[in-house]
């Protein structure tokens, strides 16, 4: 669709200290340029600790790359060791912050309602979610999957307005095609990308569904990006691995040459 910007997004992950990150940051404003991405959104979300880094490159070179964290609290300040607020992420010109990512639900056990809550925190700091859903192998192989993700887009969604759904990016990451070199197929990736704008139609109408981005997440290369992006319900892309590489995200970046 061509009212909806395609947005590649970088999530680094755990790497990189703020040397590092400084780093990649150059190499990729010497690897794009303006009009690449005027063409694409491109956005990295780096470790907190790099992020007054990113943000001094970025501002200071006047690169039209997005940056954002790779989560948030779901409170606003106070008693919570080792948490950071979204309002510390937004002074630090953050845009985006990635909630409920495969690893952090998994690892940290976020559940839908925790998903819910940092994704409403998103939105009281001025932040856009990149709200990342997606089936593990077990339910993808008993063909769950497409039920799976749009009950997780129900559950994150839950209570939100309509102006702060249209503006929501929904990540389908399936679980077992993440840093597994494992991709989906296009086809794979359309389905459950195609099931989900369907079901914003259903539940918030076609003017929500339609301007919401919806990017496809799981062993994303140069080499494959193209066609995924070709599919019509997936408007861009949530690398990992290759995204710490300057040569190859830009490569990503520019799918469409
Ligand atoms: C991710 O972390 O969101 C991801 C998709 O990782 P990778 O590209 O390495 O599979």
């Amino acid at each position: 669709d061509v009212t909806r910007k395609p947005i590649i997004a970088g999530n680094w992950k755990m790497n990189l200290n703020h040397y590092e990150a400084n780093l990649l940051i150059q190499k990729l404003a010497a690897s794009l340029t303006g009009e690449q991405l005027e063409a694409v959104e491109t956005v990295v979300l780096p470790p907190f600790t790099d992020l007054r880094t990113v943000q001094t490159a970025i501002e200071g070179d006047k690169l039209a790359i997005a940056y954002g964290a790779q989560d948030i609290s779901k409170h606003a300040s106070g008693a919570y060791t080792g948490e950071i607020a979204g309002s510390m992420l937004a002074k630090l010109g953050c845009t985006y912050v990635a909630i409920g990512h495969s690893e952090r639900r998994e690892y940290h056990d976020e559940t839908d309602e925790l998903v819910n809550a940092k994704i409403k925190a998103a939105f009281t700091a001025g932040l856009t979610p990149i709200f990342c859903v997606g089936e593990g192998l077990s339910i993808r192989e008993a063909s769950g999957h497409v039920a799976h993700c749009t009950a997780q887009v129900d559950a994150g969604l839950d209570g939100l307005k309509e102006d702060q759904i249209k503006q929501i990016v929904i990540a389908y990451e399936p679980v077992w095609a993440i840093g597994t070199g494992k991709t989906a197929t296009p086809e794979d990736a359309q389905e459950v990308c195609g099931a989900i704008r369907a079901r914003l139609a259903e539940k918030y109408g076609s003017d929500v569904a339609e301007a919401v981005r919806i990017q496809y997440g799981g062993s994303v290369k140069a080499a494959n990006i193209a066609s995924i992006m070709a599919k019509p319900d997936v408007d861009g892309a949530l690398v990992g691995g290759a995204a710490l590489d300057a040569e190859e995200f830009a490569s990503i970046v520019r799918f469409k040459e």
